[in-house]
């Protein structure tokens, strides 16, 4: 099939700033040096680049999993706006029928089937996306004034944000050379392909713990790179969550900043799936894998009885929990300490252990 033709602004734009970022970088540091507040400045530009992506596009905007504050949004739109990848509008439309046609080569705009480089960056060389200009997907986001004046001024926000900031820096320091090359063209290439790796790589390499429906992956190194976002399988399947790295263990900074802009007002209503479902869904997945793997009958049958009591556990577990949750005024905790539920909690507290220790025995064949 015949390939539609390139987009003139979009590939130059993505080629002149890759090569000068691999030579022109290179050769002024080597003949000028650059200074560490230089790079510490780039550093955090990029940051606020990546986050306006992460915690403002992504799962403010496309997702709705909080909400904000119009400073907040403000300062999203601003620093979105210099990450140049399209206005919140383009951005949000593209992404939620990524969601809903996730992997179909027709309706999914960046569908990892398509391959690596497709889904990296080839889907915005060329106008595969007939349904760029239709925005029937994203009518609350355009009662949003911020959005619609973002998009409005799109072109003169990314030229005045990308060439002014860097300049200003550059003009304060004394070397407006190195800053427009750090803060500007480095600082744009590694936060145009950190950004375009979630849907590429996080699609293509990592574990899928909560579901095999898709081909999104969870992947720490990836997490590292993408302030959280490498958590992809979990965020596939729970999508209307703040948090992509769901454990506390996860590396998820765009989930803190969103935890700290709520203790300070800036943000609210932040959506959580409860811990049942999500239990569930990984038991799900343990439970489907071991079915495959297993072949004696009696482990299969053990295997099928501990997934009946490993459900009901969880259940149960998760409902006295919140119900735990729930009592936490001190006339309401007495009376929960009191209850027989509290007893039965911390009774369950250890069964669900020795629940969890024969759930593994089975998965692996080892209860028979
Ligand atoms: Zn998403
Ligand atoms: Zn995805």
């Amino acid at each position: 099939m015949q390939k539609p033709p390139l987009i003139p602004v979009t590939t130059l734009l993505f080629s002149l700033t890759f090569l000068a970022a691999i030579t022109l970088v290179p050769w002024y540091g080597f003949t000028h040096g650059f200074e560490w507040y230089e790079w510490a400045t780039m550093a955090v530009i990029f940051m606020f680049n990546g986050t306006a992506i992460t915690a403002g596009y992504h799962r403010l905007w496309s997702h709705r999993t909080y909400k904000a504050h119009w400073s907040l949004r403000l300062w999203f739109a601003l620093w979105g706006a210099m990450a140049t990848q399209n206005s919140v509008l383009h951005w949000a439309s593209g992404h939620r029928r990524h969601h809903a046609f996730v992997d179909d080569d027709h309706k999914d705009p960046y569908s990892a089937s398509r391959g690596f480089w497709f889904s990296h960056i080839g889907w915005m060389l060329r106008p595969y996306d007939d349904k760029r200009d239709d925005f029937s997907g994203i009518r609350d986001l355009q009662k949003d004034s911020i959005v619609m004046w973002q998009h409005r001024n799109y072109i003169p926000l990314v030229l005045a944000t990308n060439f002014g900031i860097p300049a200003l820096i550059g003009f304060i320091y004394g070397d407006v050379v190195a800053s427009l090359l750090l803060s500007g063209v480095l600082r744009l290439v590694l936060s145009h392909h950190c950004t375009f790796f979630i849907n590429s790589l996080a699609h293509i390499w990592g574990r899928r713990p909560y579901t095999d429906r898709n081909s999104a992956r969870d992947n720490d190194v990836l997490a590292f790179f993408t302030w959280g976002e490498g958590y992809h399988n979990f965020h596939h399947i729970f999508q209307t969550d703040y948090r992509n790295g769901v454990r506390w263990w996860q590396y998820d900074p765009t989930k803190w900043m969103i935890f700290t802009a709520s203790k300070m007002g800036l943000a609210w209503d932040l959506r959580k799936v409860s811990d049942f479902r999500i239990a569930k869904a990984r038991v799900d997945m343990e439970y489907k894998r071991a079915g495959q793997k297993l072949t004696c009958e009696k482990a299969l049958a053990q295997l099928e009885e501990q997934y009946v009591a490993m459900v009901a556990a969880l259940k149960e577990w998760s409902a006295l929990r919140q119900q735990k949750l729930e009592a936490k005024a001190e006339e309401l905790k007495k009376q929960w300490e009191a209850s027989e539920a509290h007893t039965r909690y911390v009774e369950l507290k250890k069964a669900l252990k020795e629940q969890q220790d024969r759930w593994y025995l089975a998965l692996n064949g080892h209860l028979v």
